[in-house]
């Protein structure tokens, strides 16, 4: 069983599904990069039923999460730009923007399923 296998939490993460049943869309639009659109999620699984606004503001939490992520991408990128490939300096630091520039619709949705994954756990489309 692989950890992108329904029933793991990295499939719903990953794949932005429902932490509760695995089959529900997170997202309305399952495209990050339909900006208008990003943010928008149903108030609960079409699925099973389970809310994703567990209280309000619940989502604020999420941006500790894509803080570190952006984090980790921004300063591995530009050390492997710079000390791995030998990039120029200025030119390493553009580059890195663009790439979390680039990555941020992603970073965000997966933040946003990071977050609501440790609150709620898997436990198919049985009624709860
Ligand atoms: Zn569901």
């Amino acid at each position: 069983m692989s950890i992108f296998s329904k029933g793991r939490k990295a499939y719903s993460i990953f794949f932005f599904k429902c932490p509760h049943c695995h089959e529900g869309r997170l997202f309305i639009n399952p495209n990050p990069y339909a900006l208008r659109q990003l943010y928008e999620m149903p108030e609960a699984c079409e699925e099973c039923g389970q809310d994703f606004q567990l209280e309000p503001g619940f989502y604020w939490g999420g941006m500790y999460i894509s803080y570190v992520i952006a984090a980790f991408i921004l300063f591995g990128t530009f050390a492997i730009l710079l000390f791995g490939l030998g990039v120029e300096f200025r030119m390493a630091e553009i580059i890195t923007v663009v790439i979390v520039l680039v990555l941020w619709p992603v970073l965000f949705r997966l933040s946003r399923s990071i977050w609501i994954n440790v609150f709620v756990h898997y436990q198919g489309k049985a009624p709860w």
